[in-house]
């Protein structure tokens, strides 16, 4: 059982991620619609409290990874549309239609064997045609110099599946600073604009068409399809702030990692600290040891890196090698008076202070979706 606060935590804030799904609707125009990409736990923060908070939010419709994220959702009351991203094996091919989840067509072979499936069972699949339009991951492939649309037509029109639309995905809609990028984006979106005529022409209704991820929301905005597929934004983050943006948006990030102190003491200088011996004070230092490890998360890689925390809202540098439930912070320099039981901040708010994920994401040389991503199975989600 995960006792809340007991050595360490991570605290999600309902309400900043409820602000950030209407920071996200005010960049939209027309119809368009929110789908809430909650795959991986919804990048760590807990699947089922983030979409709960999507439902509270009006968000109808719902992306995961994989079939076993999809029932997860669907055993705990998320009955809204459910599409899975990614692929489904063949002997879970049951669940998609037992559970009403919609299945993402990852190639035409693909769709074949889901449909036979279907036709043997005596059951209708729901699904979308993924369209590789550049990314070359997943999907019919329909670029300029491999184009397959007769592939997604045949997809299309498969008997027993019910195909209820077509999705794509960008490969470079973060980076604005390199005309090439820029332009094999808009070259994505005009080869995913041909799909639909080509859909179109063909005298099928291609259904629900998405396209944008969150870098597409805030640097196509002059797109306007049905739904967005917005992930870490949800969160109040961008994968980097160094990113620049087409438009501003106003996030708030809403968790924070936290943990205890569990003893401070003095170290003589000729002293080393942790594993490795990498930290030998020069001069009498005080040393804090915090109870969080890489096991809960924060990457041993950051060690002897430069990496910081907060402690009653002041900054102190982490010292020595990082261990798996364990690290030292060093507190000789703060103002304040550090012990036992205090609260460690990795990132987010301390004491009106804050320390940006991004800092931890550059020294990690990541991008903030992957810090997100680590933070252990171990360390409880307090929801606020
Ligand atoms: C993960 C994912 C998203 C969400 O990506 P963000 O960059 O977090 O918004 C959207 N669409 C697909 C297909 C994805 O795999």
């Amino acid at each position: 059982m995960l006792i809340s606060k007991s050595r360490a935590w991570y605290e999600v804030d309902r309400s900043a991620i409820k602000h950030n799904v209407e920071a996200i609707r005010a960049l939209l125009h027309g119809n368009t619609k929110i789908m809430a990409v909650v795959k991986a736990n919804a990048y760590g923060a807990g699947d089922l409290e983030v979409s709960k908070c999507m439902q509270e939010c009006g968000v109808d419709f719902f992306a995961v990874s994989s079939v076993d994220e999809a029932l997860s959702l669907r055993k705990n009351g998320i009955q809204e549309s459910l599409l899975i991203l990614g692929y489904t094996p063949p002997e879970h091919f049951h669940y998609l239609s037992e559970y009403q989840i919609i299945q993402t067509l990852v190639s035409l072979d693909y769709a074949k064997k889901l449909d036979a499936y279907c036709e043997q069972a005596g059951v209708k699949i729901r699904a979308h045609v993924k369209v590789d339009t550049g990314m070359s991951r997943i999907g019919i492939r329909c670029v300029k110099q491999d184009d397959h649309i007769a592939d997604v037509l045949e997809a299309y029109r498969l008997p027993h599946l019910q195909v209820e639309g077509m999705f794509s995905h960008f490969a470079v809609s973060d980076n604005i600073d390199q005309q090439e990028h820029i332009d094999f984006t808009n070259e994505q979106i005009a080869q995913f604009e041909y799909v639909r005529k080509k859909i179109t022409e063909a005298g099928i209704k291609p259904g629900i068409v998405h396209l944008q991820n969150s870098y597409g929301i805030i640097n196509y905005p002059e797109l306007s399809y049905d739904y967005v597929r917005p992930g870490i934004l949800l969160l109040g983050f961008t994968s980097d702030c160094k990113d620049r943006l087409a438009q501003p948006i106003d996030l708030k990030p809403a968790v924070s990692l936290k943990a205890n102190v569990t003893l401070v003491k003095t170290v003589q200088p000729g002293s080393c600290v942790s594993y490795g011996r990498n930290y030998r004070p020069k001069e009498q230092r005080r040393i804090a040891t915090v109870c969080l490890g890489y096991a809960d998360g924060y990457p041993r890689f950051v060690s002897n890196r430069g990496s910081h925390v907060l402690i009653h809202g002041e900054k102190a540098p982490i010292v020595g090698n990082i261990c798996m439930d364990q690290m030292m912070v060093d507190i000789t320099d703060l103002t304040c008076d550090v012990q036992e039981g205090d609260v460690v901040t990795f990132f987010g708010e301390d004491h009106g202070a804050y320390l940006a994920m991004d800092e931890l994401s550059h020294l990690a040389q990541t991008i903030n979706n992957e810090t997100l991503c680590w933070i252990g199975a171990r360390v409880p989600r307090i929801y606020k």
